[in-house]
């Protein structure tokens, strides 16, 4: 079917040609810029300011004072006030935010509209009504509170959906921050800084560095920082664990992930072809929680490819901006390069490769759905994380051994289940070592559910209550949560760890 163009207007995006870093309330400038390029057409969008360690130091600083002065002290309900008022803006902005957002990282714009920013806003509303009722929260004797100044350092897949992830719990149990959005997706952060502003959040309680992993570095190193939430790649989250390794600094690490995809026999086959696509194409394959290996049962394996093979036909690349685009611009040149050389590794491997005819644009950076079959456990594209629009499909014949497959990785973030069955359902999950499991369904995210690793995929939550903890000192380490009265089972939230002592999850933990 042919579509006649539906593109986005990017006419009411108001930007500044250039931006300082984001410090004690105020934009400053520093000694040098870099540019941030829309990776759909390689045109810089803005320029930003480079944080070089005097500019982190005095961020840190920043946060550090309006922590003491008054942060820290400011009742929940206060605090609730501007973070209920910074989700209300970002719902007034939303389609300014969502443009800007596509026109960063390439996402489409329907992802952007229709999930990551409502998703933004709905954590900053989730978080700001936990700000007054802590003790609720977490109950034991005494007060829970805060740990100080905060290090937050996010990835480029989902710039404001990361920092909205980050921001919200540590601002609603009273910690002061300093960001650092990744260096190829820093605009909307900017934005969220102005909105900040506009709001009225007291000066040095957010503050925003930009550049590359080097300025990551010096946060993680300053001296006055009291504990560092990082989301990125499992390499650069070891090394962060080793640097912090016998400091006093608190710790969480959300890492990278191979998601497997598991489609028994009796699954609802035309969903679960669905559950597939949006489990490996949504956001061109960069979510860390990606349904990336999907094992289907031998029996229905010619099926489920032949319709695979057919629904990606359907798909649309290109313009991010067009309301008909399903697949956008791969984020950078740098990514396009790792996702071609996986993929080249695979055929080299001896998988069988299938990519739709698409025509491509011929600037920006793209890459066609793609997956393989003829996959074997050892092979690199079933081990590594691709993240780009890549799958590679196993076959399996018995529950048992679809678990030992799906749990054959270093990494435990994600899995999706696809069956009939209830009871199956459940007794999978449970044998399977991933932090989220989704079943019938893929890529399903509320604030109020917790979300976070097991094994290499990192440690401690976000989200819900469980993504209090990681900024709240507990008075008692007995605290346990009370069942809730909704009758759902009860739980018993990761803990944040100090550097050096990071225990993996326990079984409970999820
Ligand atoms: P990176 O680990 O390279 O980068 C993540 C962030 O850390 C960026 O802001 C980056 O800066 C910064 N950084 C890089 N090096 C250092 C360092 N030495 N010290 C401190 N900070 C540093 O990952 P990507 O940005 O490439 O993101 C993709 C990865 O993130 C994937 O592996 C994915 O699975 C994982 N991820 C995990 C999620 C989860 O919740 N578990 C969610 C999203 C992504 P810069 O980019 O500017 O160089």
């Amino acid at each position: 079917m042919e579509y006649a163009p539906a593109p986005q207007s990017a006419d009411h995006v108001r930007l500044e040609d250039r931006y300082g870093a984001f410090v004690d309330g105020a934009f400053r400038d520093t000694d040098e810029y870099f540019p941030s390029i829309n990776p759909a057409t390689e045109e810089t969008i803005a320029e930003v300011g480079l944080a070089d360690e005097a500019v982190v130091d005095e961020a840190v600083g920043a946060a550090r004072t309006a922590y003491e002065s008054h942060w820290r002290d400011l009742p929940g309900k206060e605090r609730a006030k501007y973070i209920y008022r910074i989700g209300r803006m970002i719902k007034e902005k939303s389609r300014e935010f969502a443009v800007l957002e596509s026109m960063d990282g390439g996402k489409p714009i329907r992802e952007s509209r229709d999930m990551d920013i409502p998703l933004v806003a709905a954590h900053f509303f989730h978080y700001a009504g936990w700000a007054d009722k802590l003790e609720y929260a977490l109950p034991g004797p005494g007060r829970p509170h805060s740990l100080g100044v905060c290090g937050q350092i996010i990835p480029w897949n989902f710039p404001l959906l990361m920092a909205a992830w980050k921001l919200a719990p540590a601002l609603a149990t009273g910690n002061t921050v300093v960001l650092k959005p990744a260096e190829t997706t820093p605009l909307t952060a900017l934005k969220l800084a102005e909105v900040m502003q506009e709001a009225g959040l007291p000066p040095g309680v957010v503050n925003i560095v930009q550049g590359a992993g080097e300025v990551g570095s010096a946060l993680v190193e300053h001296p006055d920082v009291d504990k560092i939430a990082f989301t990125g790649s499992t390499e650069v989250g070891k090394h962060i664990q080793k640097q912090l390794a016998g400091t006093k600094k608190r710790l969480t690490l959300e890492l990278g992930g191979k998601g497997a995809n598991i489609v028994f026999e009796d699954a609802p086959i035309d969903q679960a072809v669905e559950g597939i696509v949006d489990g490996i194409y949504f956001n061109q394959g960069h979510v860390c929680c990606a349904g990336s290996r999907l094992l289907v049962q031998e029996s229905v394996a010619e099926e489920v490819t032949r319709k695979l093979r057919d629904r990606i036909a359907t798909l649309r690349v290109g313009d991010p901006l067009d309301k008909n685009t399903d697949i956008g611009a791969i984020n950078s040149k740098q990514q396009l390069e790792k996702i071609r050389r996986l993929v080249d590794v695979g055929e080299r491997e001896g998988a069988d490769k299938f990519q739709p005819e698409c025509d491509l644009p011929d600037d920006g950076f793209w890459f066609p759905p793609t997956f393989f079959t003829n996959v074997t456990q050892s092979h690199r594209i079933a081990q590594e994380e691709i993240f780009g629009p890549v799958l590679s499909v196993t076959t399996f014949r018995t529950p048992e051994e679809a678990v030992e497959r799906a749990n054959n990785t270093e990494y435990g973030l994600a899995s999706g289940i696809w069956s009939d069955k209830g009871s199956k359902l459940f007794s999978i999950s449970q044998a399977l070592k991933s932090g989220v499991i989704w079943g019938n369904t893929y890529n399903k995210f509320d604030p109020a559910s917790p979300f976070g690793g097991y094994k290499e995929s990192g440690f401690g939550r976000e989200g819900g209550v469980h993504g209090l903890l990681p900024y709240l000192e507990r008075p008692s380490q007995s605290w346990q949560a009370q069942t809730p009265t909704n009758g759902s089972p009860s739980t018993r939230p990761a803990s944040s760890t100090s550097a050096g002592t990071s225990p993996e999850p326990k079984a409970d933990d999820t």
